[in-house]
């Protein structure tokens, strides 16, 4: 099976996983760059997985039904352009042979979910949108620092060499605000130089890994005392996780 990652607007990503005759697109908010893929590889689309409802996620969806040859999926919770195969945490689904489990993960928006891969052998796939990013999360537009505290530790659960197949390409920039959380963090001075080598040469910096993610993602660290530390001098009113995750956060959307 081969994982793409194709670049949309300025920073996003629409993964798309093929096995040589046929693919599946995660969260398609363009078209275009969909199309012209398939096209270059001869390849038919069996269908689109979505994650949640925002327009950068869906935008390309009724674009390219015409071409579709199998279901669109996506969170029962949300309204995205019909008709799709709603689903909730749980549900299972058949992706090209593979098997997928749903994950509810709630937060960015109020009924966003994950697709974690069960089963594999090494390196399961983890497509979670705008929930985790490399060294960073999502905002909370819909959701309380509760809720997405619990689904980021749901997705930091699973196996460590998970690939994590975020939507955005804003690593560097989460990795800047993370140096600043954690400055003694020797893994994570060594991911930042590893990504700005990436992105250098044009490259990705994902799929990251679960297992990476825990030791360098502030926002999966909450119980780090020096995590805790960082929070408390940033408002956090506990050393709770929930507590020191809400601070993190509000802490990120000021920094510049
Ligand atoms: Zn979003
Ligand atoms: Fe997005």
């Amino acid at each position: 099976m081969n994982l793409a990652a194709l670049p949309a607007f300025a920073d996003n990503y629409i993964w798309m996983l093929h096995d040589g005759t046929r693919a599946v697109v995660v969260d398609p908010g363009d078209a275009a760059p969909v199309v012209e893929a398939l096209q270059a590889q001869g390849l038919t689309l069996a269908g689109i997985l979505v994650t949640h409802h925002h327009p950068d996620h869906v935008g390309g969806v009724d674009a390219l039904r015409p071409l579709l040859r199998g279901p669109v999926w996506g969170p029962a919770r949300e309204a995205i352009p019909a008709p799709f195969e709603p689903l909730r945490e749980g549900d299972r689904i058949d992706v090209l042979g593979l098997a997928f489990e749903v994950i509810d993960v709630p937060g960015h928006t109020a009924g966003h979910i994950a697709y974690a891969e069960r089963g594999a052998a090494a390196a399961p796939l983890l497509f979670c949108g705008d929930t985790l990013f490399s060294g960073g999360c999502g905002r909370l537009f819909e959701g309380t620092p509760a809720q997405m505290h619990d689904s980021l530790a749901k997705l930091a659960a699973l196996p460590a060499d998970s690939r994590v197949c975020c939507t955005h390409e804003y690593t560097l920039s989460n990795l800047r605000f993370a140096r600043a959380v954690e400055p003694d963090n020797g893994d994570l001075a060594d991911y930042q130089r590893h990504c700005s080598a990436l992105r250098e040469s044009g490259l990705p910096t994902l799929p990251s890994s679960i297992g990476l993610e825990r030791r360098v993602n502030p926002f999966l660290r909450c119980s780090v005392p020096a995590v805790v530390a960082a929070a408390a001098r940033h408002g956090a009113g506990g050393s709770d996780a929930i507590s020191v995750f809400g601070a993190l956060r509000q802490w990120k959307n000021d920094y510049r």
